[in-house]
């Protein structure tokens, strides 16, 4: 028998979250279901309750940021039993033998991958529906496991905005020597300096927003520069080997793309979409520089990332909040004040 569950859903892309009741497929050999704990809010969950990307269908249940508790498993499931404390991310399923899956970047199933939420169900073509949710039920394959040790509503947000940084921090090789910058001091933004610090790189941010400096050292920023100014833009020209960039929206690439050193990357993670300033490549050219970007990570290396944060004790710096909460808290993201990461508490749907 299916399951009714509750949790808050976008009916339109101009309507608030609202309670919401709906059902969990009944279990399939290989699924495991469990309680929501903590779900971390994600800068995605916004640009797709509000439509940013189109072709969104409704209701929209977010939410992909989730640590939970392991309640039933299907007689197939062996890596996980009733109790564990588990982590579900981005991905729900992949087909799981196309080049990319067996590469282990099912993110990037090149028959599609099944999201967590506002996609949907590879089986029976059912909506999915995210972990804004009192339950969730996920094919084993894409459940984490959650080290021992780290606070739960902290570690939430490592199934995303942690994965996501990890991932082209790896990917190009941050570590002692290396020089990252990191663009935007929101969730990915405080991620991407804990983990690059923790890699030994020498990290810098660069923000919009003054006053942001202390909290950016904390969190493991060596320098900060505000983008708004030439001079301390200018002071840093040719710096950096690396740049995460996790802005939102669109904006001008050409001045960070002038602070990368010869042969640097500027790997974009935030915005999707044409870039309304066209991009000047002759700086590029004759630097040797790149433009790269990154999706999520694939499952083995996110359960890497996750014991790698459990070795270093890393989690996210966040405001735990109620499910009614959550509109506000959308508000204060589209202001840039969040420190770092709004993390849902799941027991609060019980009041
Ligand atoms: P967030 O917490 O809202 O942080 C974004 C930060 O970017 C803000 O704190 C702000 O930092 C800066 N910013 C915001 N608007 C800006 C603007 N118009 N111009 C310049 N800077 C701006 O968002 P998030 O959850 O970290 O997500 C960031 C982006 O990554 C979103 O677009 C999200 O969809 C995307 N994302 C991508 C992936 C992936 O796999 N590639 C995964 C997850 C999320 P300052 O105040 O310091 O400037
Ligand atoms: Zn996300």
């Amino acid at each position: 028998m299916p399951t009714l569950v509750h949790g808050y859903a976008a009916h339109s892309f101009d309507a608030d979250l609202v309670p919401w009741s709906f059902e969990r497929r009944d279990l399939r050999p290989d699924d495991v279901e469990m309680d929501v704990l903590f779900c971390g809010v994600c800068h995605s969950d916004i640009h797709h309750v509000r439509n940013d990307w189109g072709g969104e269908s409704y209701p929209i249940v977010p939410g992909h940021e989730i640590v939970g508790r392991v309640t039933r498993t299907g007689p197939d499931v062996s890596k996980y039993k009733v109790g564990d404390t588990v982590g579900v991310g981005c991905l729900v399923d992949s087909c799981q033998h196309c080049s990319s899956c067996k590469s282990l970047l099912e993110q990037y199933c090149e028959n599609g991958s099944t999201l967590t939420y506002a996609s949907k169900d590879r089986h029976d073509g059912t909506p999915t529906y995210g972990g804004y949710s009192s339950k969730i039920v996920v094919t084993e394959n894409f459940v984490l496991g959650i080290p021992d040790g780290l606070d739960l509503a902290g570690a939430a947000p490592l199934l995303c905005a942690g994965i996501t940084t990890y991932s082209p921090l790896r990917r190009w090789k941050a570590g002692p020597g290396k020089k990252v910058a990191v663009v935007g001091l929101g969730g990915l933004g405080h991620m991407a300096l804990k983990l690059a610090k923790a890699m030994g790189a020498d990290v810098t941010l660069f923000s919009r927003s003054k006053g942001k400096e202390d909290d950016a050292r904390r969190l493991g920023a060596d320098h900060i520069v505000i983008s708004q100014s030439e001079a301390e833009m200018k002071a840093v020209a040719g710096n950096f080997d690396l740049i995460i960039d996790t802005v939102p929206y669109d904006h001008d690439l050409n001045p960070y793309i002038a602070t990368l050193a010869p042969e640097g990357t500027i790997v974009l993670v935030g915005y999707l979409g044409p870039l309304s300033n066209s991009l000047n490549t002759a700086p590029m050219v004759f630097r040797g520089r790149s433009l790269g970007s990154s999706l999520i990570g694939g499952l083995a290396e996110t359960q890497e990332m996750l014991d790698f944060c459990g070795e270093h004790g890393i989690v996210s710096d966040i405001e735990l909040i109620k499910i009614q909460d959550v509109n506000e808290a959308y508000g204060r993201m589209l202001k840039s004040d969040v420190k770092y990461r709004f993390v849902i508490d799941l027991d609060s749907l019980k009041s």
